[in-house]
């Protein structure tokens, strides 16, 4: 497994205070394990690291000796997902573990022993969710601090 981080997504992962080994352990745990959610030939993967969920979003080619994986972007939140509670709407991404449509719905989301529901995607064969980009570095991380500022 050949892992390639571009120096632009480097900066942009070192703002959010993700390591270069978290992404390597990401993306090894995922191809390891087949839990991702995939849309063509981009993988989204998760592993709880420390306090945080941290999230790769990488594309995949499958050489002839190994695969290469090109990193496009890293973030995390340290919301915790819990159970599903509902999924609604159809997504553009596959759930490679279960290889069926994973679907836009809500999750309960945990922080600071205040449970909310929250938008993710969701596998409802496997019961695995994950939060895409916007939502975890524009909203979750919103509400992140909205609740650290209660808690002061
Ligand atoms: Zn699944």
């Amino acid at each position: 497994m050949e892992i390639k981080i571009p120096n632009e997504v480097m900066e942009l992962i070192g703002k959010r205070g993700i390591k270069e080994d978290d992404v390597k352990d990401v993306i090894e745990t995922a191809e390891s394990s087949n839990k991702k959610i995939v849309m063509g030939n981009r993988n989204l993967a998760k592993k709880i690291i420390g306090q945080a969920t941290v999230y790769v979003d990488y594309e995949l080619e499958k050489g002839l000796l190994k695969k290469h994986a090109t990193v496009k972007s890293a973030y995390s939140h340290r919301l915790m997902l819990g159970e599903i509670v509902n999924a609604t709407d159809k997504s553009d991404w596959v759930c490679a573990h279960c290889n069926e449509p994973a679907l836009y719905g809500h999750v309960a989301m945990t922080y600071m022993q205040v449970t909310r529901n929250g938008p993710a995607v969701v596998c409802p064969k496997c019961k695995d969710s994950w939060v895409e980009e916007y939502l975890a570095t524009k909203t979750l991380a919103a509400v992140e601090g909205l609740f650290e500022k209660k808690r002061a």
